[in-house]
């Protein structure tokens, strides 16, 4: 539905301002007409990101164990590599992502937390009450960008326009059958090469956003990118990397899909 319409512009009609009054947003919701005739049909090419203007992007390296291993690191034990994609990357759910010329493009399917409220040195209890929602990202990768040196360049390999898709929409936790044990994965060209569960993260989301509160304070809207399981294309042998032509669909359990074309 038209939100900013149907709220007589309390909300919106920017979806990122609604983030910064969630909790009034919600209250509002629960009491809105969300009846047949309130609603709009639209196409998935139509959607933008759920949270498309974030303060801070957060993504998190090396947040499953078997991913760990693959990817030749030990398992994090006080706080997982974290980086960030810049918000330019971002994009809605179904696109067209150019390839960088000579570069070898990689996929990295990962669960997406968008913070609903301010949070500063929250518990691991509390922390989801400072989440809005989750929803599929694509934290895509240009390996040779990210790990040229001298040191790694995580920010800009993973930045290049349209290496960001998030999506389809969000989902409040309260819809989810069990908030920390999503299936997920990511299929290319009908070949399943990503399939995990969230179950399996070694900083489940709670714990993540209390322990990144620790250091920083998040912001409604806030996007982390929670990290990805086994199966990218630097950790095969031989190494495979996405090709012009190739469709790349990513899921997550009960949340939605993203789906991704490429070109040269
Ligand atoms: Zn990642």
């Amino acid at each position: 539905m038209d939100v900013a319409e149907a709220s007589d512009l309390a909300f919106g009609p920017d979806t990122h301002t609604v983030y910064a009054e969630w909790d009034g947003f919600r209250a509002w919701a629960d009491s809105a007409d969300l009846s047949e005739t309130a609603r709009m049909t639209f196409a998935a090419t139509e959607l933008g990101s759920p949270s498309p203007a974030p303060r801070q992007v957060f993504a998190i390296g090396l947040n499953y164990g078997a991913h760990a291993a693959e990817s030749g690191f030990a398992e994090p034990v006080d706080l997982p590599p974290t980086f960030t994609k810049f918000a330019s990357s971002l994009s809605g759910p179904d696109t067209v992502v150019t390839l960088p010329a000579g570069g070898n493009t990689d996929w990295e399917v990962e669960l997406v937390v968008v913070i609903g409220r301010t949070a500063h040195q929250v518990g691991r209890d509390e922390a989801w009450d400072y989440v809005a929602g989750v929803t599929v990202g694509q934290d895509l990768s240009e390996r040779i960008v990210q790990l040229r040196g001298p040191a790694p360049q995580f920010g800009l390999g993973k930045s290049f326009p349209g290496f960001a898709p998030v999506g389809p929409w969000l989902v409040t936790p309260d819809e989810l059958a069990d908030r920390d044990d999503l299936a997920l994965g990511c299929a290319i060209n009908g070949e399943t090469v990503q399939d995990g569960r969230t179950r399996d993260l070694i900083f489940p989301v709670a714990r993540l956003v209390s322990e990144l509160t620790q250091v920083v304070e998040l912001y409604p809207g806030d996007l982390i990118f929670t990290g990805t399981p086994a199966g990218v294309g630097i950790g095969r042998d031989p190494q495979r990397f996405l090709q012009p032509g190739d469709e790349l669909v990513s899921w997550i359990e009960g949340v939605g899909e993203l789906r991704q074309k490429f070109v040269e």
